[in-house]
């Protein structure tokens, strides 16, 4: 997931016959203003660079309070943080953990690292996202959390999941990655199972460049997710570790674009659901293309312009996006189904997940985009597509 200049390198991923005649219009590229500058040269001026220094703990306050929680432990990326959720929620050898089939890679990855076990469940076909129903099917006796994955900025429907996770006294992770900002029946994603992770890769809503964070009500497991992150050493006494960690730390360099970004955080918002909302005029009454929709219970934040382009368009997927490339817009497919890459093949089938995710393309999303070029990408759609402006 990387925008800037490896935004090349997927634009000839897209076909060898997409030359590029106009000025690309990247999928994604980070917004960083006055700023971030102000606070990155304030942290090389004090010379804290390293994860010891001031912006890391002032970040950690800042984002986890903008979630609904009390507690934010920073890490070096979003996966670190999805590691120690898990292993903070006591998942352990043996256990099996329910993640959709349609996510990034990590969410599964991280169970494996605890060597658990993934399970996957199918998705809603309206909102893309985990569906309870289909969870609750895919539990056992050793079942021991559910990761509920925020896909594009959409939130899961959490009540069912919350209802399932105590009954069955199952820990309920949000991979919130995708979703700050977002709502879920007016509460705060972050703030809707027993703790939430986010991601600051250089694509999300929210950037350090890399970076993560853990944030929780739970006391304990936020202590325990601390000592976790710095190679399991007692805080109060040099290198003494009662525990195995992880060196996990964010830098003081990363938490300065930070502290930045979370005091920009309703800005970068308002931008998305803007960009969502010309992107939805402009491509409205287009046959063949279902654009994202938010439940009546969602405040989505659209961290990505999701669509999905039928085969009766006249379109593969594959062939809408290197016809765009062609036209210097750079997309992104779905993510593969999760449970058909080579480490997870099985031969269970995930219909809904299936088919979302041959059919899914993100168009143009970054916080930079002009409302310029989200006319013109509606324009190429329109004009692949057939479907005249209306009049
Ligand atoms: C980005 C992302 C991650 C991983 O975050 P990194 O910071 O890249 O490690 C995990 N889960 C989801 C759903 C993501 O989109």
């Amino acid at each position: 997931m990387r925008a800037g200049p490896g935004a090349t390198d997927d634009l000839l991923a897209a076909g060898p016959s997409a030359p590029v005649k106009r000025p690309l219009i990247p999928v994604a590229a980070p917004s960083l203003t006055a700023r971030e500058h102000r606070y990155v040269n304030q942290c090389l001026r004090s010379g804290w660079i390293s994860p010891r220094g001031p912006f890391v703990a002032r970040f950690e306050q800042r984002f986890s309070r903008a979630c609904g929680a009390r507690y934010g432990v920073a890490t070096c990326n979003g996966t670190a943080a999805l590691h120690l959720a898990l292993a903070v929620a006591g998942v352990g050898p043996g256990d099996e953990v329910i993640v959709p089939g349609f996510t990034f890679i990590a969410t599964a990855n991280t169970a494996v690292y605890l060597d658990a076990k993934p399970i996957f469940a199918d998705i809603d076909p309206v909102t893309w996202t985990l569906d309870p129903t289909q969870a609750a099917r895919r539990l056992t006796r050793r079942t021991k959390a559910i990761i509920a994955v925020h896909m594009y900025g959409h939130p899961v429907d959490m009540q069912p999941l919350r209802h399932l996770a105590h009954r069955r006294r199952l820990a309920l992770i949000e991979d919130a990655a995708q979703a700050p900002g977002a709502r879920y029946r007016g509460a705060r994603v972050g703030s809707l199972g027993d703790a939430a992770v986010f991601s600051f890769d250089v694509t999300k809503i929210l950037t350090t460049g890399e970076g993560g964070m853990l944030v929780t009500s739970n006391r304990r497991w936020a202590k325990q997710a601390r000592l976790l992150r710095d190679h399991g050493m007692d805080p109060r006494r040099h290198f003494y570790h009662p525990v195995i960690g992880y060196n996990y730390r964010m830098t003081n360099l990363q938490a300065a674009i930070g502290v930045a970004q979370v005091e920009r955080l309703r800005q970068l918002l308002t931008l998305r659901r803007r960009h969502a909302r010309r992107y939805a005029r402009g491509l409205a009454g287009v046959p063949h293309l279902t654009l994202p929709s938010s439940a009546a219970w969602a405040d989505h934040v659209y961290w990505m312009y999701a669509v999905l382009v039928h085969p009766q368009s006249g379109f593969s997927r594959d062939r809408f996006m290197r016809a765009l490339a062609r036209e210097g817009i750079e997309t992104r497919p779905f993510f593969p189904p999760v449970h058909r890459q080579p480490p997870y093949r099985t031969n269970r089938r995930l219909p809904v997940v299936e088919a979302v995710c041959a059919r899914g393309v993100t168009l143009p999303s970054g916080a930079t985009l002009t409302e310029g070029e989200i006319d013109r990408v509606c324009r190429v759609i329109r004009r692949l597509l057939r479907t005249p402006w209306p009049t």
